[in-house]
């Protein structure tokens, strides 16, 4: 604890997340359960899914329980990706619950809480549940007013329906799957297929056990995928992670599109004005010149959710795969993502074509050692000293660290991890020669500061 007025933190960058048995328990989903009831009243309806990890359906259990304590009903979906849970929410919810550890490996799970509106929690809501269960100050419904559960599967069926209005794929587009065996595992494949596309499926049974590779959608990890894009003649691979609110693209030719310059794409072909994040490239910025407008948030999905709203954005989109299209729901969506990649692939194909005309800036990342103590103190000093190392800088941006866009389209970030003691730098050069030379400058930069 920082602070003794602090209640101890459960959320992380991306809802609450970590081992079984330890960081994550059944006591703690039953807590969350009440904590959310509490704070919305008595009445509210709170939908409920989970990935298909071994322990979710103990979470499931747990939080429900916690949930009906509270006077507050459950909206069940059962097993759901990640997309499905925050559209439900939107149609028919006070506030939905994804049980979920993401692209976590198999022994952890977490929990993330939605708005009405889709889109995820604030910290500051976050902080308020965590402020209930620290102080246990849960309101327990009497006996007459205990919630009561509905089941919701079918609303799958609207879901897909939905999605297949938003975006029309010519026929015969070849695309495999890989669901990681997680909660997409079903309705990706299916969302696919209706949309006209021959689909072949990789790792689609959900299994807890993520059997045929881990959740994370990792060039290493999706090396079967790439191998079978091309075995099959396939015009598009599609990776998810574990709860599928993200989605990563291979090319027909089997290699894993480059995370920059697929969400550059993307923002190209949606036009206007766009919400990225401060690790992104400026490939954005240039494919987007004359055609719309990039604003860049801090990283994580409930800032780019906050800043499209702000903004009355079309689209934001991380480099990490995890994409907002607002038009259809505040919460990320790979599936809605995949499929409208496969749409833009069988318009104006191949992915290795259309990405050959993205600008590319060579990205080098490094991490350095920095106590949490200390970080306050180097990030101050960055703000006021960096800049003035260069002579071409046309852009500074202190959202989120601190971020030079340098005239030739170069750039530098310079970030405290949220979660671990380092310092990030991050950054693209025009050339390989260019980014190394900017990643010496800015270490001998760091290393200066201790
Ligand atoms: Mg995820």
């Amino acid at each position: 604890m920082n602070n003794k007025d602090e209640p101890p933190k459960l959320f992380g960058t991306s809802g609450i997340r970590g081992p079984i048995g330890t960081a994550v328990t059944a006591d703690l989903a039953l807590k969350m359960g009440k904590a959310l009831s509490t704070l919305l009243g008595p009445g509210h309806d709170i939908v409920v899914g989970y990935d298909s990890r071994t322990s979710s359906q103990m979470l499931d259990k747990a939080l429900i329980a916690g949930i009906l304590e509270g006077g507050c009903n459950v909206l069940s979906l059962g097993m759901a990706p990640t997309p499905l849970v925050g559209y439900a929410t939107m149609k028919l919810g006070d506030a939905g619950v994804m049980i979920t550890a993401s692209h976590n490996p198999p022994q952890d799970n977490g929990i993330k809480v939605w708005n009405k509106n889709g889109m995820a929690y604030r910290p500051n809501q976050e902080k308020e549940l965590e402020k209930i269960i620290s102080d246990e100050t849960f309101s327990n419904g009497s006996w007459e007013n205990i919630g009561k559960v509905k089941d919701i599967k079918n609303t799958s069926r609207e879901y897909v329906k939905n999605l297949l209005n938003y975006a029309h794929i010519k026929p015969g587009l070849k695309v495999v799957v890989d669901c990681a065996s997680g909660a997409a595992s079903y309705l990706s494949p299916l969302v696919l297929r209706k949309a006209g596309c021959e689909v072949i499926t990789l790792n689609s049974q959900p299994d807890g056990f993520f059997p045929g590779r881990l959740p994370e959608p990792s060039e290493a990890n999706l090396q079967e995928l790439m191998k079978m894009v091309k075995a099959t003649q396939s015009d598009l691979g599609i990776a998810h992670d574990g709860d599928a609110d993200r989605m990563i693209a291979i090319d027909e030719k089997g290699k894993m599109a480059d995370f920059d310059k697929l969400v550059s794409l993307m923002a190209r072909e949606v036009g206007g004005r766009v919400v990225t994040t401060v690790d992104a490239s400026n490939s954005i910025d240039m494919c987007l010149e004359g055609k719309g407008e990039v604003i860049r948030t801090k990283v994580g999905d409930v800032h780019v959710a906050e800043a499209i709203e702000e903004n009355d954005a079309f689209f934001g989109g991380e480099p990490s795969g995890t994409w907002i299209h607002p038009d259809f729901c505040m919460c990320p969506d790979g599936i809605l993502s995949a499929l409208r990649i496969a749409a833009l692939v069988s318009e104006k194909g191949p992915l290795s074509k259309l990405l050959d005309e993205v600008p590319s800036f060579p990205t080098l990342r490094e991490k350095i050692n920095c106590e949490e103590s200390q970080k306050k103190m180097i990030m101050e000093k960055t703000e006021a000293e960096f800049a003035k190392l260069f002579e071409d800088v046309s852009e500074v941006n202190l959202i989120d660290g601190v971020r030079l866009s340098l005239e030739n389209g170069s750039w530098v970030l310079i970030r405290p991890s949220g979660t671990e003691s380092y310092v990030r730098i991050t950054l693209g050069g025009k050339t390989d020669l260019e980014a190394q030379k900017l990643m010496d400058k800015s270490k001998e930069f760091m290393k200066n500061l201790f």
